[in-house]
């Protein structure tokens, strides 16, 4: 029976396998239309100070909106995008477009952007940068360009050029998913990042599992030391988020302070936050 199990199991996992491989095949055909016919959305997601809960800036974060399927995640699509070569086009789409909509909000809110390897893999992404923040008018130092240690290891060389390039430019590096690669230290070390995001795999059991909270504490340490802030990402309830306070992380991102969300609710939390600023002022004056 234990055989005939497995075998089951192979079954399943192959035509799993298959279906898997026809939707990605279904995916990049319409993927390649995707962007010109103006199916993408990028939502935004707030960045919060801990102490005050006051508004930082957003991530951008890709969505497709299909036709037939509706939403499809990030997750689903990128890889997709990248092993096609497509993902340079949707990035550069996705870098003007977030330029774009920051250079509407107040100066004092910043916009974060992922690249993923292939875009680091070119020599094309700092010219890229530079002609988004041109068009747009955005002051690069509100643009946070997020790379993630995946993107940085299959040449560590070039990757670093192209964000020492992109440094020049007075835009910010943010190391994304801090935690999860197979050498966050070393990778840390080599690259002049000006933040640090703690994977929400850590936050996720914050609160229950004690190794998580050593692993945050480190990290934010490590930030403190390096004079590196540090960002914890997937805060969802008020606990993580006094406990992430204590530990003195200072800035937050998840559920707890909004989804991703289209640009004019975006706007909504920018407006809420105005409001928060003139209150405090009341009240101090
Ligand atoms: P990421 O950059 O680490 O983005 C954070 C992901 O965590 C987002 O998923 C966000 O919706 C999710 N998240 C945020 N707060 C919470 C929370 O409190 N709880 C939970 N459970 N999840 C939370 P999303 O939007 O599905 O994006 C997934 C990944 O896709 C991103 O991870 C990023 O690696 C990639 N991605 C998204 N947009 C782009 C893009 O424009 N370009 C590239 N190259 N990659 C992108
Ligand atoms: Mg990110
Ligand atoms: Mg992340
Ligand atoms: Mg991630």
């Amino acid at each position: 029976a234990c055989g005939k199990q497995a075998g089951e199991d192979f079954i399943i996992f192959s035509s799993k396998m298959e279906e898997e491989s026809r939707h990605r095949a279904a995916i990049a055909i319409d993927l390649r239309s995707a962007a010109q016919n103006g199916q993408l959305e990028l939502h935004y997601q707030p960045q919060n100070e801990t102490a005050t809960r006051g508004l930082q800036g957003f991530e951008a974060l890709v969505r497709w909106r299909h036709p037939e399927h509706g939403l499809i995640s990030p997750v689903e699509f990128i890889p997709v995008a990248e092993e096609t070569g497509l993902i340079l086009e949707i990035g550069r789409w996705v870098l003007n477009t977030a330029c774009m909509t920051a250079a509407k909000w107040p100066d004092r809110f910043s916009v974060a952007v992922n690249v993923s390897a292939f875009q680091l893999a070119q020599d094309t992404l700092p010219l890229q940068v530079a002609s988004a923040l041109a068009k747009s008018g955005l002051a690069p130092s509100r643009l946070e360009i997020e790379i993630t240690e995946s993107g940085v290891i299959t040449d560590q060389a070039h990757a670093l050029e192209i964000v020492m390039a992109l440094k020049e430019l007075g835009v910010s590096v943010a190391m994304d998913d801090f935690g999860t690669g197979y050498s966050s230290l070393s990778t840390l070390q080599s690259f002049p990042f000006d933040k640090i995001k703690i994977d929400r795999e850590f936050v996720k059991s914050l609160g229950d599992s004690q190794q998580s909270s050593a692993i945050i504490r480190s990290t934010i340490l490590l930030g403190a030391s390096l004079g590196i802030p540090v960002l914890a990402e997937g805060v969802e309830t008020e606990e993580q988020l006094a406990i992430l306070k204590m530990e003195g992380c200072k800035a937050v991102q998840g559920y707890l302070f909004g989804r991703p969300q289209p640009e004019a609710e975006a706007e909504r939390l920018i407006d809420l936050d105005g409001q928060r600023l003139q209150g405090n002022q009341v009240t101090s004056n």
